[in-house]
Formats: structure tokens, sequence, C-alpha cells
């Protein structure tokens, strides 16, 4: 239930802006109150049936842990493939009067966040965005009076505030229909985003208030995304849902009190500001949007070979899994500018370590650099540029003396794939 904060991830501009922060709470749940929705308990992200060759990669980390990287997902959170129905309730108050229509609230963020998770999933992740009420839902006190800033799940302000937000729609939502909620905040309640990000997710919260018989325990809270100045907000204002349902679905913070040096551009839930980027193969393969027959896991002793298809685009194999514990391991992937991967600048296999004994906030995801301090390869704004040319090119190496282990990009085949050789030791 610790807070974890996040820092502003635009290095050039650190300085001249104060810092952000917001807020990640989770709180691990049993299975049973399960989603948004009745009759979806059993739905988990994953399929019930593992396929034996992935056995040793399905990582697992101790069970304090609030948002665990391991695999399997727990059902707890939000089902993230087929059909997802999402309930969009724009939300003001007397002291922060929506400006426009609630209408153009919900438009800041649709169509893109479906488009995003379209292209994302592989199309395996129908999101359907709803707005059954197409006005501002003003709520019965200020702004001021819940107290809304960083804290425990759904409390105090929270509580307060969902019974509200519940109270007021209640007479024209079946709360039951979806399988998750997105509380869309007229963007000027509470401090700008560049001071504050006050964007948060309850995911799994068994604590949660209760709408039409089911807690609502799968719900992001958007508050204002103000446009930093880089020109890009039209395009890339909207992210911060896409992050923020990623934590519906299960996914922990890849950014660290340190901002994103550990993960950089390479997933959004790294660095959801500047331009658009997908996530990391294995947060797909967590979300159930890669097969197992997608992942290879290297557990052979000696030199084994595997080709790698763009994580940009559908088909292939798409991750390589070198477990080095029962709870960790190297994961490898071919990023090119494909998908929703709009700023690579140098296409390549990306090689991280996953921890599932880390979590959210703390650094579960480390990238490795293959050019360390060189300052990085991009220009776009809000993006971290020094693991910007982290993909390693054919020809490069990635060894970790302690384990033996080394991984080789060997070289592109015509169709684009690119071979890579995983050596164990004996
Ligand atoms: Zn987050």
């Amino acid at each position: 239930m610790q807070p974890s904060r996040r820092r502003r991830i635009c290095p050039r501009r650190v300085a001249a802006l104060a810092s952000v922060t917001a807020l990640t709470v989770a709180v691990p749940t049993s299975a049973t109150t399960a989603h948004l929705t009745a009759g979806s308990a059993t739905a988990g992200p994953f399929p019930l049936t593992r396929s034996s060759a992935v056995r040793s990669c399905l990582i697992h980390g101790r069970s304090g842990v609030q948002m665990p990287e391991g695999v399997p997902t727990s059902s707890a959170y939000a089902r993230s493939t087929g059909t997802v129905h999402a309930l969009n309730l724009m939300i003001d108050f007397s002291d922060a009067p929506g400006q426009g229509s609630a209408l153009d609230r919900l438009a800041d963020f649709f169509p893109q966040t479906e488009k995003w998770f379209a292209t994302s999933s592989y199309g395996r992740l129908d999101y359907r965005p709803e707005a059954p009420i197409g006005h501002w839902l003003r709520m019965p006190k200020p702004f001021k009076q819940y107290g809304v800033d960083r804290g425990a799940p759904f409390d105090p302000g929270y509580r307060d505030l969902v019974q509200d937000i519940v109270a007021a729609a209640d007479p024209e939502v079946d709360f039951e229909r979806y399988d998750m909620l997105n509380v869309l905040v007229t963007p000027n309640a509470g401090p700008s985003a560049l001071d504050t990000v006050l964007s948060v997710t309850f995911a799994g919260n068994r604590d949660a208030p209760v709408a039409d018989g089911l807690p609502i325990a799968n719900a992001s809270f958007i508050f204002s995304r103000q446009d930093d100045g880089s020109g890009s907000y039209a395009q890339t204002g909207y992210r911060v849902l896409p992050h923020e349902n990623g934590h519906v679905f299960g996914l922990p913070d890849l950014y660290t009190q340190e901002g994103g040096s550990a993960v950089g551009h390479w997933d959004i839930m790294s660095e959801d500001w500047g331009a658009d980027n997908d996530l990391l193969g294995w947060h797909k393969w967590k979300l159930g949007w890669l097969d197992d027959s997608q992942v290879g896991c290297a557990t052979k002793p000696g030199a084994t070979e595997y080709a790698l298809t763009t994580l940009g685009r559908a088909g292939g194999r798409k991750l390589v899994f070198v477990p080095i514990s029962s709870k960790a391991g190297y994961a490898l992937e071919l990023r090119t500018r494909e998908g929703n991967d709009s700023a690579v600048c140098r296409p390549g296999i990306l090689i991280y370590r996953v921890d599932s004994d880390v979590d959210t906030g703390n650094g579960p995801i480390t990238v490795y650099d293959s050019q360390r301090n060189s300052g990085g390869c991009t220009r776009s704004p809000n993006v971290q540029a020094e693991l910007s040319d982290a993909p390693f090119a054919p020809g490069e190496t990635f060894k970790d003396a302690k384990t033996g282990i080394e991984i080789s990009v060997v070289g592109t085949d015509p169709s684009g794939a690119y071979r890579v050789r995983v050596t164990r030791r004996p």
C-alpha cells in the first residue's frame, strides 16, 4: 500500500519544472473479488492451460509483492483479452465546474485509447469505451472537501468520492455491465499535471466501495494533463489512460524514484508522456496478447538460436526469456519503428531483466543499454534519451559474468527478423 511516486520524465526540462508525482495503489486480493462485472470472475487474463515448453519461464515472486511482474497475473485484475467494456464517467465540482462539454473530455482519450490497445494487443483486446451519461456528473461536495491527494486505496477522500460517483450515476448506469471504470475528472480540478500528477488507479481492490452489489475494484481516475508545450499534446496527451488502465490489467509501474532511467521509453508503464510507445513483450505475454508458442523459453545448456519478429506487428516469435531463477530472468525482443513504437531511433534487440520479487515503482524491470553513456539517439521531447539507443545490433553481445549467460545478435533475415543466440553454461 506504499504509494509509488514518479518523477516527470522530461530530463531536459526537469530543472525548470516541479517534479510530478503520481500514485498507484493496489491491494493484493483473492480471486473472488475479481471484476467490476459479475460473471467474469473466472476469466483471468490467462489461459488456464500453459504450454509445458514455457513452464520454467513462469517466474513468480514472494506473496507480499503488491503488483508483481510474475506470470500468470492474478485474476483479481480486469480481463485483458476479448471484449472489455469500460465505463467512462466525466465528473466535475462546484469549485471546478467542467469547461466545455463532457463529451469533449471523453474525446481527449477516445478513440485514441482503444486504437492503442487494438494495435498493442494485435486485436486481442477489444476495448469498448462507453459513456452512458453524456454530461458532467456534478459531485455533491466541492473538490477541495474530498481532500484528494495521494493516499491509501479509496481512503478517505477517494472512498467518499467513489461513493458519490456511484450515487450520482446509479440511476442511469447498470454497473454490472462493465469490466472497469474510468473517471475522467474535469482537468481544472486540482493542481496542474506539470506540478503534481494525481491520476491514479485502484486495481484488484477488495476494499472498494460497492455499486449494484459489485465492488468498484478496478478504477482509473484521470486528472489534469496539461499541455507541456512540446507541441505533441493532441497526439499523445491521451497516453495517461492506457498507462492507468495497464494497472487495471495488473501491470506495475516501471518508473522509479529516479524517473524513467530503468526502462526509458520502452514501455508505457515507464513513460506515458511524449511520443507514442508500446509495451514490453513481457507485458504482452503477461496480458495474454502473445501465445506461449510465440515465446521461447531458453533453458537448455549450450547455444540455442532463435529468430525474433518485430513486436510492432502481429505474428511470429516475439519474446525469448532466459530464466536465471524461479523469480527472475532476462527477456529479449525486437523493437523497430512500427505499430505503437513511433519514436524508435535505433532498432534492434532490447534486452532487459525481469524480477518478479521487486514491486511496482521499485524497478521490477531493468533495460540494458548497449551504448552506455552515449546520450541516446532520440530528439523527441519527453523521451528518456539515454536508453533510446539501448537495443543490441547485429554483432553485439550481452554477457552476464555471474550466470555465464551470453546473448548475441547473430544477424538479420531478409524478412526483417533478427537472429539471436543464447548461450548458457552447461
Ligand atoms: Zn502508474
